[in-house]
């Protein structure tokens, strides 16, 4: 019992620490950026947004509320970041996040890069790991709650022609945490994944897949904390049984390992995703199944049990929301 107070306090430190150097670290990168001013205080007002509101549904703040002024180290920074980004401020504990803060990262990155460089990318998401690393407490308390993403992923389409499509990238969950997982995952699937994507997500458990058309590479990088690198990574269990005729690199290979996280949780989710939402002919070539039976997506049977289970989910966790509001009350910093 004692333990576990202690875990919980230790969960609520690293959480409120990741928090602190995510949102410096970003603002460093954005500021070294060529990007167009009003896009990075959009994507940095959501970053805050996603981290004030993973801070306002944390177990431990159920008794003692995690406010945003908790993640600023002076009064100094938390009084200007206030004024410069209010909506985040305003809204985090009233609307709901799209994707996760390493998400947003990944778009800014990804804007930063030339997008077909995919080690160029990598680079600067691993000098990014590597400098919030450094900043994080205690070494062996570093995975408690951290916002890093462990593992990001690439897809690309090449059709028969042999002409490639753009490279599309994804991310892990970045939060922590039984329930906060299953509240982003679902949210995801409610408004900001393909409903394919959505379909095998929440149907995987029960024998949902899906097939996709011939030429669709898919590959993981991890990263590791030792060498600071990412490193190439195979697919879980999970996401070959979900995602089908997909050329992973490096391959599946069957291990007595059973993937302990949900279905969702991997970076291969949200490339996929962008890549059925970007490329016309995968996604009218990509066909669903639930137990070896082609099956039509059915969006509205996903999201009415959906709804109701994350509404619940989110009043567990101090969020007021009814199953029915769910759908207006997501965030758009513009
Ligand atoms: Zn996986």
């Amino acid at each position: 019992m004692r333990n576990q107070r202690k875990d919980k306090q230790l969960n609520r430190k690293t959480l409120l620490n990741s928090g602190a150097v995510f949102i410096s670290e970003l603002v460093k990168l954005c500021k070294a950026s060529a990007i167009n001013p009003d896009v990075t205080e959009a994507l940095i007002t959501e970053v805050l947004h996603s981290i004030f509101f993973l801070g306002h549904i944390h177990e431990s703040a159920q008794c003692k509320p995690i406010v945003p002024q908790d993640f600023f180290t002076s009064e100094e920074t938390y009084e200007s970041f206030l004024k410069d980004f209010p909506k985040a401020f305003e809204q985090y504990c009233s609307f709901l996040p799209t994707r996760t803060p390493f998400s947003i990262l990944l778009e800014v990155v990804t804007k930063m890069t030339e997008c077909s460089d995919h080690s160029a990318v990598l680079k600067k998401l691993g000098d990014f790991c590597n400098a919030m690393a450094a900043k994080e407490i205690d070494d062996q308390y570093r995975n408690c709650y951290t916002l890093r993403s462990t593992v990001v992923s690439t897809c690309n389409f090449q059709d028969e022609t042999g002409k490639s499509s753009s490279v599309y990238y994804g991310a892990s969950l970045s939060c922590s945490g039984k329930v906060e997982t299953k509240i982003m995952i679902a949210l995801s699937c409610i408004h900001t994944w393909d409903d394919a994507v959505a379909h095998a997500v929440q149907n995987g458990e029960n024998g949902a897949f899906l097939q996709l058309p011939d030429g669709v590479k898919c590959r993981a990088y991890k990263w590791n904390p030792t060498t600071g690198d990412f490193m190439e990574e195979p697919p879980c269990e999970k996401c070959h049984r979900i995602f089908r005729n997909i050329n992973y690199q490096p391959e599946y290979t069957e291990s007595d390992k059973t993937a302990q996280w949900h279905y969702g949780n991997c970076a291969e989710t949200e490339c996929l995703s962008h890549l059925l939402r970007g490329e016309e002919k995968v996604k009218s070539e990509t066909v669903a199944y639930h137990l070896n039976e082609e099956q039509a997506v059915d969006k509205a049977e996903i999201m009415k049990k959906l709804k109701k289970r994350t509404a619940e989910w989110l009043r567990s966790r101090g969020f007021r929301i009814t199953a029915d509001e769910i759908h207006s009350r997501f965030f758009h910093a513009n």
